[in-house]
């Protein structure tokens, strides 16, 4: 501790009177004389943070013996005191030169005690010293100094800062309440333009550095200025404050008000037999819970909402979440269904009406009706599952037993479903929570037994936020769909009702608990008659009429609708078909529209006229058997294609190079084809060497995209021993089989496609294994007809069909039709090196 240690505060604690008293006394006591060099001696008084101002009143503590000490020191010898800034507050020891040069003589009261019991002085400035040396007199420090005297009158640009100055002060007693009331009485009653500055300068806050530049700036001009920019900032920042707490207080009160008067308006509405829109709101919404037909517990919990909304404001945020909540509860279908039309006849009409063949879906359809005309009490619904490549009806005819059995028809595609949260919905607690797609489908359908069609099961996704595959499961098990639960509903929703039907192109990606639950029907691909029979009984009439033509107005010859079959679409279902044909019709309604003239019957000409060049022409004929190209039947998910396989051989090191479509298992194929070929080297008569010096690259060109799969081994083998031997391979043969390495023929999938494929590509015969034959049944007799089948169980039955002799001259050009699958291809026709042969 020392005796430096003074410091200023408030004068809260000090007695009125007892200060008023005090004040009067120091008012008494006269300033020091300077001598004959105009100095005075007085002792320091040091301040660490404080700074007093001329004219200033101020109570300052007293903490320290040593400054008690230098006090009692001031009264014996009846001498005013300098207050004494020192630069750094922190300093506890102050050398001379760690004063400022500037301080202010001060007339000192006697020591007394506040109320607190701390030791107190009240000092009172006098007038600026300006210090020109320390003396230390026993113990105590005095400054020798100068006494700086301003001017007594304000020339005439101080009197502008003054006026200035004091305009400000004005506001300044405006905005800050702390100030004493007549202090600015005071200052306009203030002569001295330096004493105007200093007092101003003691009344607001400022930081201690630019106290201390105010009280070493001499120049009263330039302490005006100062201080008149001080202030100016000062009022910048009080106006601010105001502003802000004007507004805060302002947001504040505007709540409450509009709650106060909102509370009040109410009041007086209902004191006037009105009720407010928000009641009327509630009111109705009330009367809908009565009226939805909800099964108790539901409506338990739509009335526990409601009584939620009632009370709360009508503008708190809460409010619309509920509202929407309640208004799901009351879109969604609860009791409302409709009954069913179990006529099997006429259900039966409707189904041919909108539909050609499909025996098969209809009959079990059919079935399900009379079982259920019989047995009408509500038995188990049984869940189809269509599956078949794209336009084959899967879809319509889901539509048309809908309409047989007069139910709501909805259809929900699951492609691309990643989440099980898109399949039950979000937890109302997330912002813009919604249920999920199952519960929005049945708002659509707006019955609780619709027929519900769920596209693409096996385009669902797995994420990594849940299966929604799981939820699927749990929708279509009649164990338990009947509580169905929703995350956003959060209630039991029965889905015993709704007859579902699901729809496939691959049996493959189906998850296989869910076909576990499903009753399968196949839709198999057209073959030509049966597409022209559809585009003549269904496509041609529905498509006249959609381009707004009459019936009579237009007439597709069947050559017509060959040549769209033929050479514009390439597809096992008949949805580009229809297409086209749409095509069509609309170029003759625009022509028909615009007055025109068109033509009636549509003729392969008119076809070509309004389609442009065919997209698949018959120009393959042209196609020439060929080295190290085989054609193979593939699966795709459009459901069969066919796909040449091309092989070359290049010099090299041995290796096997696979470009193009190529999977894992057909990579093994290709290796396993390859080992085959290796160990019957001698009876093809290829140096096996001729191996070690080959490289053998397979590609598979790209269009269509086969499934995975082993299937390809016979054709993989085929090319690759014609590209070893320099035996051409027959174009119009097309095969699968998967081929083991000891050429083995083994059964394969799918054979109802890949037949159909290549009647549709127009080939001429096509190896299947022996295995397979069982699989014809379902294949279209006319299919039967037209292709070559042959049964194999072994490569040297594949390649004795395959492969033309040795020397065999170019077959005849044979009309071969193009296919998608038939890109160009490498320099075909150059047979490629046979080394070894
Ligand atoms: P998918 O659901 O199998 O992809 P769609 O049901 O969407 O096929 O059928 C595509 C179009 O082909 C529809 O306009 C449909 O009416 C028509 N279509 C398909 N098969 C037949 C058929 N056997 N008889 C009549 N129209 C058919």
């Amino acid at each position: 501790m020392t005796d430096t240690d003074w410091y200023a505060q408030g004068e809260g604690d000090i007695d009125p009177t007892d200060l008023q008293r005090r004040a009067e006394r120091l008012e008494s006591l006269p300033d020091a004389q300077p001598d004959e060099q105009g100095l005075v001696m007085l002792p320091v008084l040091p301040l660490r943070d404080a700074i007093i101002f001329p004219h200033m009143l101020t109570p300052l503590y007293v903490g320290r013996e040593g400054t008690l000490a230098a006090i009692e020191e001031a009264h014996t010898q009846q001498l005013n005191m300098l207050a004494l800034p020192q630069r750094d507050p922190d300093q506890d020891h102050p050398r001379n030169q760690d004063f400022l040069e500037v301080g202010v003589e001060v007339a000192v009261s006697e020591i007394f005690l506040t109320e607190s019991r701390e030791s107190a002085i009240l000092v009172q400035g006098r007038r600026r010293i300006q210090v020109e040396g320390f003396a230390r007199v026993g113990n105590a420090l005095y400054a020798r100094g100068r006494v700086v005297l301003g001017p007594e009158k304000a020339d005439s640009r101080q009197e502008a800062l003054v006026r200035h100055l004091m305009g400000q002060f004005e506001r300044l007693a405006e905005l800050n309440n702390d100030l004493p009331e007549d202090a600015v009485e005071f200052v306009l009653g203030l002569e001295a333009p330096g004493a105007v500055a200093d007092t101003i300068a003691s009344a607001f806050p400022l930081p201690l550095a630019q106290r201390h530049n105010l009280l070493t700036e001499l120049d009263v001009s330039r302490r005006l200025e100062e201080v008149n920019l001080l202030l100016a900032r000062e009022l910048e920042v009080l106006t601010l404050e105001e502003e802000i707490e004007a507004k805060v207080q302002g947001e504040v009160e505007r709540g409450h008000r509009e709650n106060y008067l909102r509370e009040q308006m109410r009041a007086i509405q209902s004191e006037l037999g009105d009720s407010d829109p928000w009641t009327q709101e509630l009111e109705e919404l009330n009367a809908r819970i009565q009226r939805a037909g909800l099964p108790d517990e539901v409506k338990a919990i739509a009335a526990k909402e409601l009584s939620r909304l009632h009370q709360m404001p009508p503008m708190s945020p809460e409010v619309g979440v509920i509202r929407t909540y309640i208004d799901w509860i009351l879109d969604l279908p609860w009791s409302e269904e409709t009954e069913d039309n179990l006529d099997v006849k006429h259900a039966a009409e409707v189904l041919d009406r909108n539909h050609f063949g499909l025996p098969k879906a209809k009959d079990r359809i059919l079935e399900y009706i009379a079982v259920r005309s019989l047995k009408p009490k509500r038995n188990r619904q049984p869940i189809l599952c269509f599956i078949g490549p794209p336009g084959t009806g899967k879809t319509s005819l889901g539509q048309s037993i809908a309409d047989a059995l007069g139910r709501k028809f909805v259809r929900l595609s699951l492609g691309g479903v990643r989440d099980e949260a898109e399949m039950r919905g979000h937890r109302r607690t997330y912002i813009g929570a919604l249920p999920g797609r199952i519960l929005q489908t049945m708002k659509r359908a707006g019955t609780v037994n619709p027929l519900f069609v769920l596209d693409e099961v096996d385009k669902l996704g797995i994420g990594y936020r849940g299966d929604p595959a799981a939820a699927l499961l749990e929708v279509l098990d009649p164990e338990q769909n009947d509580t169905f639960s929703d995350h956003y509903l959060e209630l039991a929703y029965d889905l015993s009702r709704v007859m579902f039907i699901t729809t496939a192109n691959n049996r493959e990606d189906i998850p296989w608990a869910l076909i576990d639950r499903m009753e399968v029907i196949e839709f198999p691909g057209y073959i030509e008659e049966e597409k022209l029979e559809i585009a003549r009984k269904f496509l041609v009439g529905r498509q006249t009429e959609e381009a707004g033509l009459e019936a009579g107005d237009l007439v597709f010859s069947d050559a017509a609708l060959q040549a769209i079959v033929r050479r514009y679409t390439y597809e096992a279902g008949v949805r580009n078909l229809e297409r086209e044909i749409g095509r069509v019709c609309r170029k003759v309604a625009r022509l028909k529209a615009e007055g025109k003239k068109y033509p009636n019957r549509i003729s392969p000409d008119v076809v070509e006229k309004f389609l442009g060049p065919p997209e698949f022409d018959e120009l393959e004929a042209e196609r020439e058997d060929e080295v190290g190209v085989a054609t193979a039947v593939a699966w795709t998910s459009g459901g069969g294609d066919i796909m040449p396989i091309e092989v070359l051989l290049m010099e090299g090191k041995g290796n096997l190079q696979l470009t193009g479509q190529i999977g894992e298992v057909m990579q093994e194929s290709a290796q396993a084809a390859l080992s085959y070929l290796k160990s019957r080297a001698e009876e093809f008569q290829i140096n096996i060497e001729a191996f070690e010096r080959t490289d053998v690259h397979v590609h598979i060109p790209e269009g269509a995209v086969p499934k995975d799969g082993p299937s390809a081994g016979i054709t993989l083998a085929t090319a690759i021993i014609s590209a070893f031997t320099g035996r051409k391979v027959r174009k119009d043969l097309g095969m699968t089989g998967e081929i083991t390495l000891r050429g083995k023929v083994l059964p394969i999938g799918g054979v109802r496609e890949k037949v159909l494929a290549a009647h549709r590509a127009g080939l001429k015969t096509v190896i299947l294994p022996a295995k397979n034959e069982k699989d014809l049944i379902d294949v279209p007799k006319k299919a039967r007809q037209d292709l070559d089948l042959h049964f194999v169980t072994h490569m040297d039955q594949v390649l004795a069909l395959a492969l033309l002799p040795p020397d065999a001259a170019v077959d005849a050009k044979r009309p071969a039709r193009k296919t998608s699958a038939a890109k160009p291809r490498p320099p075909a026709g150059e047979p490629p090196a046979t080394p070894g042969v």
